[in-house]
């Protein structure tokens, strides 16, 4: 037929036809064919240009020229958050690009936009996956409203070494914690749908492998082998890709030599062929551009090149695609197939947001959103759910309300920007809750507090990015003896110490994880009053307190805990919140010990004798406090482990096990379940983390708690069949409340069966 002949409608029409049967052909993958048919059509008009700027993301700054995006040639904005700027923005990119195709808006969204929430590692604590759906669904509410539509958030790297400062980020750890925490938060940024009203995108990074850098240091290479990248680092992604995230943002770092924005293996063999996932891969920042510097690719249009080859559909900041692709695709280097197979994901994501029907936001309505009274109440029950109580002991704590005095000493003690963490560009320090705020609300006039700061805290080095030559570190000088004067008046002590919060995060490593600057000589000198002390800890990473967990009676975990922090803290000061969190990390003793993790294999030496007491000549062996440990008001027993049959069949095992709150307090306790195979293709770690659940427990209460094992929850990828498979085996089931749970029963199963991907 002569295309000349044809009227433009029916022109349209005959590519829309077209497009509907290239759909067809891809909706094994899930994808709506009504979507993927408009995609089709849409880009089949599209000049190369147009196609090269949906790939493009660029920073946002005040005054950047319109043109781009007046000219259809820029996808996407990040880092705007002004609800006017984006409206006007989309307005140009809808009115005068020629096929008006709005922009993505991203932000980092990462623990709440304007509330905020305590930092994920804190929220991880919690083991609610409710409240973690609730807060990234708060989070993407306030976004949207503003006009953000797409999060660079969860972080789903898991980090088993406190010293790489992003461990903040993160779930912890655990696989199986990391995936489950890595679902909800999807679901909670993506809600019940794509483009369901109030959500926005959600993105899994920094894929894969960004949390083993090695010896913590951000941005350093990974090495991982197979078996640490298939059973450790690699699921949580899967789980979020399982959960229909919309975005993957590829990592900065060399995975085994490969740079993770240049890796084929991993965006396209692993993440598309096997995994199925069909939304975009964004870069991360300037990843792109960052090729040529790892001495990958030899020039940026090489860098562009692998880059866009190895399947990143978007590339954050560098601007390389509209620069070199042209080119490329003129020499025959790329096809222009391979570009048309980058813009689609992303059109389809502008599809399924709606955001061609409803690109611009209702500015009136923005205020409210950002100021819902709901969102600081679920703040505040996030900030005392995430914190782990570390010590008790004597039963210090709660305190008395009806105590005389207290003082209140340390540099985090009246903390307001401090409490919110990294991240939190949207947040109003002066909005944040301090904890001597905290501590005035609960407790009135009545009681006298006296404050006293005791020393200052910042890092010793700042970040050489943004220095020539290290400043040598000048630590404030203390007043020390104010606080120790300060004690001595008073009938309780409550220090607060740690970290500021621009000492975990990106770029925010550490060589020790002792207490920054004097802290530990004013920890030690209060406690030299002999005074009744309790340490609240703020931190996005294990510290070091070795000491004070034999030397202080209570410790609180308080991580960064958010706006609502002080009010949180105070009422698990006294006893009108009960603390519930449970690491999901192990707690090293010190900075030798890592990196460390609950679930290492056996060796040859028989860990329970006294002859092998530790590995180390100069340190024990095991942490200070393990994985799933933290302490309540409450006290739990577990009895009656049981499990529904001997040998587990298709359709998995049921454990019931009863657990009772012995104390006068209601509580929550999260019961926990670990397996270990005996035996089989490969050594398998002593136990592993494959159920929880939170409960709550009225005093007295036993519930009968039923957690379910499916035999895709023990497959693992084994470095002998080079296949992942549950294997036919005997297997150890711990339920209790933590790694070191005692509860005990067995299992059998006696087929290999083979896992689906
Ligand atoms: C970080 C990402 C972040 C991006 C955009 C990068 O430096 O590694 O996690 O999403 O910046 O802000």
């Amino acid at each position: 037929m002569n295309r000349t002949f044809l009227s433009a409608s029916a022109a349209t029409a005959i590519v829309l036809l077209a497009a509907i049967g290239h759909a067809q052909a891809r909706t094994a993958q899930g994808i709506d064919p009504k979507v993927e048919a408009r995609a089709e059509s849409l880009l089949q008009q599209m000049t190369l240009d147009e196609k090269l700027g949906q790939l493009s993301q660029l920073f946002w700054y005040k005054g950047i020229p319109d043109d781009r995006v007046a000219k259809g040639e820029l996808g996407s904005y990040l880092f705007i958050t002004d609800p006017h700027e984006i409206n006007r923005l989309q307005h140009v990119a809808v009115e005068q690009s020629r096929l008006h195709i709005p922009l993505l808006i991203g932000f980092d969204v990462i623990h709440g936009f304007r509330t905020i929430f305590p930092v994920p590692i804190a929220t991880a604590a919690s083991w609610d996956l409710q409240l973690n759906r609730d807060i990234q669904s708060a989070a993407a509410a306030e976004a949207s409203a503003v006009g953000i539509n797409w999060a660079f958030a969860p972080m789903v790297d898991i980090a088993r070494d406190p010293r790489w400062g992003r461990i903040v980020e993160g779930a912890g750890e655990d696989p199986y914690l990391g995936s489950k925490m890595a679902a909800a938060r999807v679901d909670g940024f993506q809600g019940p749908r794509a483009g369901a009203p109030h959500h926005i995108l959600a993105c899994a990074k920094h894929f894969a492998g960004y949390g083993a850098a090695v010896g913590g240091r951000d941005y350093d290479a990974s090495y991982l082998s197979d078996t640490e990248l298939e059973n450790v680092y690699l699921p949580p992604f899967h789980a979020a890709v399982n959960a229909g995230v919309a975005c993957i943002m590829s990592a900065y770092m060399d995975l085994n030599d490969v740079p993770a924005s240049g890796n084929r293996w991993l965006l396209h063999d692993v993440l598309r062929d096997r995994w199925h996932f069909n939304g975009f891969v964004v870069s991360d920042a300037w990843a792109v551009y960052n090729l040529t510097a790892h001495g990958f690719a030899s020039d940026q249009e090489d860098a562009a090149r692998r880059a866009l080859l190895a399947g990143v559909n978007m590339d954050m900041g560098s601007d390389s695609y509209l620069q070199y692709v042209p080119k490329l695709i003129a020499e025959k280097k790329v096809t222009v197939k391979d570009v048309d197979d980058l813009v689609l994901p992303l059109l389809r994501a502008k599809i399924e947001l709606g955001l061609f029907e409803h690109p611009y936001i209702d500015e009136t309505k923005v205020d409210a959103v950002l100021h819902d009274p709901a969102h600081k109440a679920l703040a505040e029950t996030a900030a005392e759910r995430s914190a782990v109580l570390l010590r008790n002991a004597g039963n210090q704590l709660p305190l008395s309300k009806h105590v005389k005095s207290i003082a209140l000493i340390g540099p985090l003690a009246d903390a307001h920007k401090e409490l919110m963490g990294s991240w939190s560009f949207g947040g109003d320090a002066k909005e944040v809750v301090s904890i001597l705020d905290g501590l005035r609300a609960k407790l009135g006039p009545e009681v006298q507090i006296n404050y006293a700061k005791g020393t200052s805290i910042k890092r010793d080095l700042e970040p050489a990015l943004n220095s020539d030559t290290l400043p040598a570190p000048t630590p404030t000088d203390t007043d020390i003896d104010a606080a120790v004067s300060a004690a001595k008046i008073s009938d309780q002590v409550i220090l607060v110490l740690g970290e500021n919060d621009d000492m975990s995060g990106e770029y925010a490593s550490r060589a020790f994880l002792t207490l920054p600057g004097k802290q530990q000589q004013l920890l030690e000198a209060v406690a030299a009053t002999g005074k009744p002390i309790t340490l609240v800890l703020i931190s996005g990473r294990p510290l070091d307190i070795t000491w004070a967990s034999t030397h202080i009676p209570a410790i609180l975990q308080a991580w960064f805990p958010g706006v609502q922090g002080g009010t949180a803290i105070a009422n698990l000061l006294f006893g009108d919140a009960n603390p519930s969190g449970k690491l999901p990390i192990t707690w090293p003793r010190n900075v030798g010990q890592l990196p460390l993790y609950y679930d290492r294999n056996l060796t040859q030496v028989h860990e329970d004798s006294p002859k092998y007491a530790s590995y180390y000549w100069d340190e024990p062996q095991f942490p200070l406090y393990r994985f799933g440990y933290g302490l309540s008001y409450s006290a739990f027993t577990f009895s009656n482990l049981k499990l529904s049959s001997a040998t587990m069949e298709a359709n998995g095992i049921d454990a019931t096990i009863d657990v009772k709150n012995t104390s006068t307090r209601t509580g929550d306790e999260v019961v926990q379940l670990y397996v270990h195979q005996r035996f089989g293709s490969a050594s398998r770690p002593t136990r592993e983390l494959k159920g929880f659940t939170r409960i709550g427990l009225a005093p007295g209460e036993t519930k009968n708690v039923t957690l379910h094992l499916s035999l895709d929850d023990l497959s693992f990828w084994s470095a002998s069949t080079h296949h992942r498979a549950t294997e036919a085996s005997t297997y150890d089931v711990w339920v209790g409340d933590s790694s070191s749970a005692t509860e005990h029963a067995q299992f059998d199963i006696t087929t290999t069966t083979a896992t689906k991907e």
